[in-house]
């Protein structure tokens, strides 16, 4: 950046210019009319420039018809529709298994949609985080979402432990926004007999900084530990090979990047490995016994080896509806297209942002070590958030106190959006002029 090279400062009619001309040649165009945009807040545009797909996606048009053939068949059918339903519900959630493995780079049967991500960690921990001797501790970075850091506090817990010996929170160097990857392999070289469970952010959620998710996993195991991510930022913002990373467990929400819809039903990954394991703890449900005779209704468990001797219940269908709805989007672009494109928007965004003052960027600047969002440290973010939306339509959101976070989301973000996000980011921006 050169003096005087602001956004401000800018011929603002020809960086629009530019924008609309990169929205008329990318060569993967915006679905965005696929998606129900909400208007802008303030009403100062038709449509807001949404930002907050991080946070809560979009509703895709395709799911109040999905939703209404529900509805319609429960209305028609009652309890036959468990059978006889357009989309049996008896094993509704079979119409995600395919497309969620794709998305996650997983074999079909190590995958499963159940529950929310919280429940998913639980689950998961029950059978994976088992302390023994010196191999007790947890470790999690220390950005951790805080129902990451409740959820591994309450296992120790749990078991007997103490939450503030048992969990390890990984920090940045002093001065640093970003964990070194080499930093997390020296820690685990060095503590990592006392490691029973490596539990990160696969995109962390403040910084939207990408963790290097092979090189961990495979140093977490070689350590001895258990390794499941979070997968909250990571599920459909960028490409992953959970099966050939040879990661234990992984768990997802569907209602950030996926467009599943506020609190949607979530993703759970575990690994071909572990699911003819029969010595393995699990907490256990009818649906988590094989379909072939959980009929008989019989108080043995008999679990099939796949992902779904972790289920419960049976499933919400109103609830995976939207997801299924969502995921068929996914599977149609695919996560390579769409990383490309996110690559492409993101970078443009974040060579804008670099331009104005007062909104310093903490996520990586090298593209591989982010996925879309892009973080900026502002002052009183809650305030700049309220008028980005009231006096632009730019929807982001605040991480108080200093932090607000970007997502231009590829499916329905476009250039342009990121354009008006720039300009009312240096006309609002407290060093602007
Ligand atoms: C969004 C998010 C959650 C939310 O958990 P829910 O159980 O879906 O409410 C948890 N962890 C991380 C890292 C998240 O980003």
């Amino acid at each position: 950046m050169t003096p005087g090279d602001t956004a401000g400062s800018r011929d603002a009619a020809s960086a629009e210019d530019e924008a609309r001309r990169l929205d008329e040649t990318d060569p993967l165009p915006t679905l965005r009319g696929e998606f129900l945009v909400p208007p802008a807040p303030g009403g100062s545009h038709p449509e807001a420039a949404y930002f907050a797909g991080n946070s809560l996606g979009l509703q895709p048009r395709s799911v109040a018809g999905l939703l209404r053939e529900e509805l319609e068949d429960w209305a028609r059918l009652a309890v036959e529709g468990h059978t006889r339903a357009r989309r049996p519900w008896v094993d509704y959630h079979e119409l995600l298994r395919e497309p969620a493995a794709r998305l996650v780079g997983a074999l079909p049967h190590e995958v499963v949609a159940m529950n929310s991500l919280t429940v998913n960690l639980h689950l998961m921990m029950a059978t994976f985080y088992r302390p023994a001797g010196d191999r007790t501790r947890i470790v999690i970075e220390d950005s951790a979402f805080p129902s990451d850091s409740y959820a591994v506090a309450s296992q120790a817990v749990h078991h007997g432990l103490d939450p503030a010996r048992t969990v390890v929170r990984l920090r940045p160097r002093p001065g640093e926004e970003h964990l070194r990857t080499e930093d997390v392999l020296r820690f685990l070289e060095r503590e990592g007999p006392t490691v029973a469970l490596l539990m990160l952010g696969g995109v962390n959620y403040l910084t939207g900084q990408l963790m290097d998710m092979p090189a961990i996993t495979q140093a977490g195991r070689a350590a001895g530990a258990a390794v499941g991510w979070d997968l909250a930022h990571a599920a459909g913002n960028v490409p992953l090979r959970l099966h050939d990373w040879d990661v234990d467990f992984a768990a997802w929400c569907s209602y950030k990047y996926l467009n599943g819809g506020p609190g949607a039903v979530a993703g759970c990954f575990v690994h071909e490995r572990h699911v003819r394991d029969a010595s393995l703890p699990r907490l256990a449900g009818w649906w988590g016994t094989d379909p072939s005779v959980r009929f008989r209704m019989e108080p043995q468990i008999a679990p099939p080896a796949s992902a779904d001797a972790w289920q419960l219940s049976n499933p919400p269908i109103l609830a995976l509806a939207p997801v299924l709805a969502s995921l068929r989007i996914f599977d149609r672009v695919g996560m390579d297209a769409l990383r490309a494109r996110s690559g492409r928007l993101t970078g443009y965004l974040a060579s804008r942002l670099a331009a104005v003052r007062g909104a310093e960027t903490i996520t990586p600047a090298d593209p591989a070590a982010r996925g879309s969002q892009l973080s900026l440290r502002v002052t009183d973010a809650g305030g700049l958030v309220r008028r980005l939306a009231e006096r632009h339509g730019v929807v982001a959101d605040a991480r108080e106190p200093d932090v607000i976070r970007l997502a231009p989301v590829p499916l329905y973000c476009t250039f342009h959006d990121c354009h008006r996000a720039a300009e009312a980011l240096a006309d609002l921006a407290p060093g602007a002029a």
